[in-house]
């Protein structure tokens, strides 16, 4: 018996030591946003995916030279801060205006995507919510629009529900509502997650333009973006 006992507590201690180091791995291995694993499997996590950064500004202003890149980052910050204010595993790609790859080639954009797509499956994923502007050669055209993958139905429904909730403001600013648009873009396609891009405006439009200077409109955004989130996962438990 006594050994039996002693056998234990080596065996405890050998145990300790391999989880000790499997800890120790793993958060060495893991990406710096993504290593703080969620606390329950019951809370939804949601991944916020600023667009573009660092050397890549994305579009810019017509009229006020504003990068996209800056928009996206605010933007995505105030949604994760409404979305970790309602309970939520928030996740961010980025946090800061850096490129996600120190690739400075051909193929830069194509590991920032990889970069991305990474953090994405390691967080599991519930939702992903990637933050752009819009530009046409057309400076009529303005407003809020949510673009998902055709192939899935998750994400169709996620893309619903975000863009009925942008359509208050756009019923407000331009008095006309859009239906969310498919996309063929791998940031929608690349894990199991209900993914949509939203594009919050466009950089092309004076008037979309002036609002997205405000600090007011960018948190306006981030709620009504924040509100479909939560309606389509309201949905999606109560199926
Ligand atoms: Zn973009």
């Amino acid at each position: 018996m006594r050994f039996f006992v002693v056998k234990n507590a080596k065996l405890a201690t050998f145990s300790a030591i391999v989880l000790a180091v499997l800890v120790a791995t793993f958060a060495l291995c893991s990406p710096m946003i993504v290593y703080a694993a969620r606390t329950t499997s019951e809370v939804p996590t949601i991944v916020i995916d600023a667009g573009h950064g660092g050397v890549d500004a994305g579009v810019v202003g017509k009229t006020t030279g504003m990068r996209e890149s800056d928009l996206n980052l605010q933007i995505a910050l105030l949604l994760g801060d409404v979305l970790k204010g309602a309970g939520y595993f928030v996740v961010y790609t980025r946090t800061n205006d850096t490129s996600l790859t120190l690739v400075k080639s051909d193929t830069r954009k194509r590991t920032d995507m990889f970069s991305r797509a990474k953090i994405i499956n390691s967080a599991k994923a519930d939702v992903v919510v990637s933050v752009h502007m819009n530009y046409f050669p057309s400076s009529s055209r303005r407003g809020a629009q949510v673009f998902f993958d055709r192939n899935d139905d998750a994400s169709f429904r996620l893309a619903t529900a975000v863009q009925n909730s942008l359509n208050e403001i756009n019923l407000e600013n331009m008095g006309r509502e859009f239906s969310p648009l498919t996309a063929e873009k791998y940031i929608l396609s690349c894990s199991q997650a209900a993914s949509v891009i939203v594009e919050c405006g466009f950089l092309s439009n004076p008037a979309d333009e002036r609002l997205l200077e405000t600090p007011e409109y960018k948190a306006l955004l981030a709620e009504k973006i924040a509100e479909g989130v939560k309606d389509f996962l309201k949905g999606e438990t109560a199926g």
